[in-house]
């Protein structure tokens, strides 16, 4: 194999496709662009591209494994996603045209979550969902339980026994050992959990947690809603808060090759996200702002990628700068959106007082949905699909978030190339960075300018190291997720990623 060639040609993909990302969900260009790059770059995820690298790994045992074996994983997950991509196409045309009918009235299935959070009347936010999953179940499942067939029997005739064999082995994650960190997880933050859940349905809804179903959590992680009178989440101040905190830590707001994009446009996605097409030159953010929270935590977030992304060396390897363990960009981009939790940023960008309880809420809540939903993929990938997937997904879920979680969300859920233990890792990885910068720093370090310094320092490197190698450069020993549950009282959901849909997408 021609490595210096694929490897230039992976490099051109990346920049192509995250142009073509850019153009399509930022609303400039009609879709298709980016399913026409994948198709025209589909030699680099070819059955043969798989097994000729496969083999120079097995081969290799040098220091340059680990570019080999970047270079492997980002060919195997391409070759799955590739397999399956007309599937997830339909599945998402299907999507868009999904009518609800609610009480006589039409609701797009993309509002629903919305209709919900801002639905004060709990009978009507439980007749949204039982008509969401209805048609989940009868126009989405069917469409996305063949694709997942796809990409389970495609890992087997690529020559490993099954889906999470060939993730363990292209991953560099020891999934098995995460499954077993999400079990401790579990068991160490019940109580915590049950206390935020009871408090926060108290105070918000009014009810028990027996009484709360799925269809209320929206509505219960939107909060109190916020004033119109100038503070709290208000968009005029969502520029401003940005460029103000990042000034605070000695950081450039807009870098030089970030294009941060928050206007209104017509074929905008909702959805935010960073579009690396040349790390560190040319990274797209895009955020289509429709007032509170969410548009804070989605900037921050995907902020937080294009500083780390736009301060890797340029001179590094393609492997260093695009691909390697995303659980470390990911670390970045959830420590930036944390900061909106912070007491001490809410009252000084938003005039709010008062801990965040939903917030902490939130975090807790996505910690342990995400530890259980590596248990059921781990499960479900070992043993492959079935009838009982929906059933398993749903006892897991619930055991975990204490809510009745619906099964037929099981096919929805599903993250490409067991992404949520990247997510899982990044949480962990985030709670050994904010320790450091305590130590370096004090309690106040964000109000600290040399913390941009500290952070450069870190972001030079790319992907090049692993989260576990930069837990252990941070002196925090092994990449623990208990650190993730630790890491403070501040608080975190993660929305609408970016990151990781560009990995269903992309890659990445
Ligand atoms: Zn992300």
């Amino acid at each position: 194999m021609d490595l210096a060639g694929y490897r230039a040609r992976g490099e051109r993909f990346c920049r192509d496709l995250g142009r073509a990302q850019y153009r399509q969900f930022a609303g400039h260009q009609p879709p298709g662009g980016p399913a026409a790059v994948e198709r025209s770059y589909g030699d680099l995820f070819s059955g043969d591209a798989v097994t000729e690298l496969r083999e120079l790994v097995a081969r290799a045992s040098g220091p340059g494994d680990r570019r080999e074996q970047a270079l492997l994983r980002f060919a195997a997950e391409g070759c799955l996603v590739s397999c399956a991509r007309e599937l997830e196409a339909e599945a998402h045309t299907r999507e868009q045209a999904i009518e609800l009918e609610i009480g006589g009235r039409s609701l797009a299935l993309a509002d629903a979550a919305r209709s919900q959070a801002v639905e004060p009347d709990p009978a009507r936010r439980a007749a949204i969902e039982r008509a969401r999953l209805a048609a989940i179940e009868r126009t989405l499942n069917p469409v996305r339980a063949e694709a997942l067939e796809q990409v389970q029997s495609r890992a087997r005739e690529l020559g490993w026994p099954s889906y999470l064999a060939l993730h363990e082995e292209v991953s560099g994650i020891d999934l098995a050992a995460t499954g077993e960190a999400c079990r401790v997880l579990l068991d160490t933050t019940a109580g915590a959990y049950g206390e935020a859940l009871g408090d926060v349905a108290q105070a918000v809804l009014g009810v028990e947690v027996g009484e709360l179903g799925h269809g209320d959590l929206p509505r219960l992680l939107a909060g109190e809603p916020t004033p119109d009178t100038g503070e709290g989440f208000n968009t005029r101040r969502l520029w401003s808060s940005w460029r103000e905190t990042l000034a605070g830590l000695g950081l450039d707001p807009a870098p030089p090759g970030v294009r941060i994009d928050l206007q209104a446009r017509r074929g905008k996605s909702r959805r935010a996200f960073c579009a690396p097409a040349r790390v560190p030159g040319e990274i797209y953010v895009v955020v289509s702002p429709v007032g509170g929270r969410e548009d804070f935590a989605a900037l921050f977030h995907e902020g937080g990628h294009a500083q780390h992304l736009a301060s890797v060396d340029a001179e590094l390897d393609f492997e260093h700068r695009h691909l390697g363990d995303n659980s470390v960009t990911e670390a970045f981009a959830f420590l930036f959106e944390h900061l909106i939790d912070a007491s001490w940023w809410r009252s000084a960008h938003l005039e709010l007082t008062g801990p965040d309880r939903v917030g902490s809420l939130e975090r807790l809540l996505m910690l342990r949905r995400y530890a259980a939903k590596l248990l059921f993929e781990l499960e479900l990938h070992e043993r492959g699909a079935g009838p009982t997937g929906g059933a398993r997904y749903r006892t897991l879920l619930s055991e975990a978030t204490g809510i009745d979680w619906p099964a037929e969300l099981w096919l929805a859920d599903l993250d490409p190339s067991f992404y949520c233990a990247r997510y899982l890792r990044a949480w962990a990885l985030e709670g050994a960075l904010v320790a450091d910068l305590r130590d370096r720093f004090g309690e106040c370090w964000h109000r600290e300018q040399g913390v941009g310094d500290r952070f450069r320092e870190l972001w030079r490197d790319g992907q090049r190291v692993d989260a576990a190698g930069v837990a252990k450069r941070l002196g925090a020993g092994s990449l623990d997720l208990a650190m993730a549950a630790g890491a403070d009282s501040r608080t975190a959901p993660p929305p609408p990623d970016a990151i990781a849909r560009a990995a269903s997408r992309s890659r990445r």
